[in-house]
């Protein structure tokens, strides 16, 4: 998955540009008015406010809620600017012309018509990503095509499919096999029976070929993504297109519905929610849309279960921990590490790689997760829960105080437990790393100004770069015309041109980020 915005180099770049001292990006409330948000192709637009050294700046702007990056979607409006009617018009034709070029119905019955195909005419499109039909050879015969597609391979879509790994807007990051079987069988051990998969693709196949193959398991999933390319492998009832950033379906009322009636189905008993959300997102929308999920979960519940919570696995980096226990506070955070395929700094620490920073949130009690001790877990009896092998019992702090799986030594001055790299300053009063410089808000975040960690870990980051971009262009375009993208043609893949240059540009930045503090 996607580090929040390219660690040390997004900061330097974001200094180079003038843009030094506390700054950032925030979600704004909505004005008084309900005005609705103005559209852009990832449906309703958020209101976002630019605040400069702890100050708000006073004109608002709507912004694209999935793309963090300006090449993805350059949508921009002041709050408080007048469109014309036909720069209004433009913008519908845009929107419309940037959906996908099949109805959901269309793709589900170009699948029924593909595996009916005898094996020899079962052909994929590697370059447009896309499964053919006879019909539609001719149009790809100069790309590179696979043939005899399994139907083995049909249900492995994650695996057919590259992944897009872009990391301002899908940062598509696989689990690693152990990670993803790790979670099928904690689901079925728990006793789940619904599981609604938010951005997790591959655990939604894995459930659904486990429950194939094995008759003891009956695990129902519906994906929820905004990868459009998966809905040529998934009827109506298990794939919807989604943003999960301002809990938009693509396919209005009837997608909706398939995803209210999964949520409540038998009174919405045996039902859990797991996401894995790309890091560079904000977690505020991404609340507010879970709270939303919430909602109709709940609307289907009968009064005297009034005081039940939805089940949720939020997977995410262990540094935004204060962020998600904000919004849910009955949310605690496992110890267990989630490895990713397609991330070579994410993988086990035992094999000898840094160890992955991304972690489950939860709202189920920790006592009920049992971890692998294979794999470095153990229970600890006084905190009821599994911890990593290393994550000692701290006798002063009464925890096993130990965030990213590391010993760490208690500060007697500072009364808690520290990174072991840590040493108490007594100019500071805090613990901090040896080679600190102790002038008061350096050691902390430029962002939010928190002493835990610095403005590459902040999870605020994400809207602060992007925002100051977004202004940074608006101001360098003033009088050029909005210049209208041209459509995109026929095929599932929408970023293939940028998929190599994105690879090249992956950064190592969570490691950067476990050893910058
Ligand atoms: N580890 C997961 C994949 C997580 S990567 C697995 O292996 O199943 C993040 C996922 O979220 C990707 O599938 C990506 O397509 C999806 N995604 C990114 N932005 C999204 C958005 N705005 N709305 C919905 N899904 C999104
Ligand atoms: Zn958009
Ligand atoms: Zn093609
Ligand atoms: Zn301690
Ligand atoms: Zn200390």
């Amino acid at each position: 998955m996607a580090a929040p915005r390219g660690g040390l180099e997004a900061v330097e770049a974001e200094d180079s540009v003038g843009l030094r001292g506390t700054s950032g990006i925030e979600l704004a409330l909505p004005s008084g008015l309900a005005v609705p948000a103005p559209l852009c192709p990832h449906g309703p637009t958020l209101l976002f406010v630019k605040v400069t050294q702890g100050k708000e700046e006073t004109r608002r702007f709507y912004a694209c809620s999935a793309c963090r990056d300006r090449k993805d979607c350059n949508f921009f409006q002041w709050e408080d600017e007048k469109l014309s009617g036909a720069r209004l018009a433009a913008r519908e034709a845009h929107n419309q012309r940037c959906q996908p070029p099949l109805s959901r119905r269309q793709c589900v019955e170009r699948y029924l018509k593909f595996i009916e195909l005898p094996l020899t005419q079962r052909k994929f499109c590697q370059r447009c990503q896309q499964l053919l039909l006879p019909d539609d050879w001719g149009q790809h015969s100069e790309h590179q095509v696979l043939g005899d597609v399994s139907v083995t391979q049909l249900r492995k879509p994650s695996q057919l499919l590259y992944p897009l790994e872009n990391k301002k807007t899908n940062a598509q990051y696989l689990f690693a096999d152990r990670s993803c079987q790790f979670l099928v069988d904690l689901l079925s051990t728990l006793g789940f029976r619904r599981v609604l998969c938010v951005g997790t693709p591959r655990l939604h196949e894995l459930i659904r070929l486990t429950t194939s193959a094995d008759k003891n398991s009956n695990i129902k999933s519906l994906l929820l993504d905004i990868d459009f390319r998966y809905s040529q492998f998934y009827m109506e009832d298990s794939f919807c297109h989604y943003n999960m950033f301002n809990h938009h379906f693509f396919d209005g009322k009837t997608a909706l519905e398939v995803c209210r009636a999964f949520l409540q189905e038998d009174k919405g008993e045996g039902v859990i929610m797991v996401t894995d959300p790309p890091f560079g997102g904000l977690v505020e929308p991404l609340a507010i849309t879970f709270k939303k999920l919430i909602a109709m979960w709940k609307e289907g519940q009968s009064q005297d279960d009034s005081d039940k919570e939805l089940p949720i696995f939020w997977i995410f980096p262990y540094f935004f921990e204060s962020r998600i226990c904000q919004f849910f506070p009955s949310f605690r955070m496992l110890d267990y590490q989630v490895d990713y395929d397609n991330h070579a700094l994410y993988k086990h620490g035992k094999t000898g790689r840094k160890q992955s920073p991304v972690r489950i949130f939860t709202n189920i009690p920790l006592n009920k997760i049992i971890l692998p001790t294979e794999e470095g877990y153990r229970f600890c009896s006084l905190c009821q829960r599994y911890v990593s092998l290393e994550n000692q019992h701290c006798e002063h702090c009464n925890s096993c105080p130990s965030k990213d799986g590391r010993k760490w030594n208690h500060c007697f001055l500072c009364k808690k437990c520290v990174k072991p790299s840590w040493i108490h300053c007594s100019i500071c009063n805090h613990c901090a790393v040896p080679d600190h410089s102790c002038q008061g808000p350096k050691d902390g975040c430029f962002i939010c100004g928190e002493l835990d960690h610095k403005r590459s870990a902040c999870p605020n980051i994400a809207s602060s770069k992007r925002a100051n971009e977004a202004v940074r262009k608006q101001k360098q375009r003033k009088s050029n015309k909005m210049k209208m993208e041209t459509t995109k043609g026929q095929s599932m893949n929408h970023t293939s041109a940028t998929r190599r240059k994105e690879r090249r540009e992956r950064a190592p930045s969570i490691s950067l980020l476990l050893n910058v503090q």
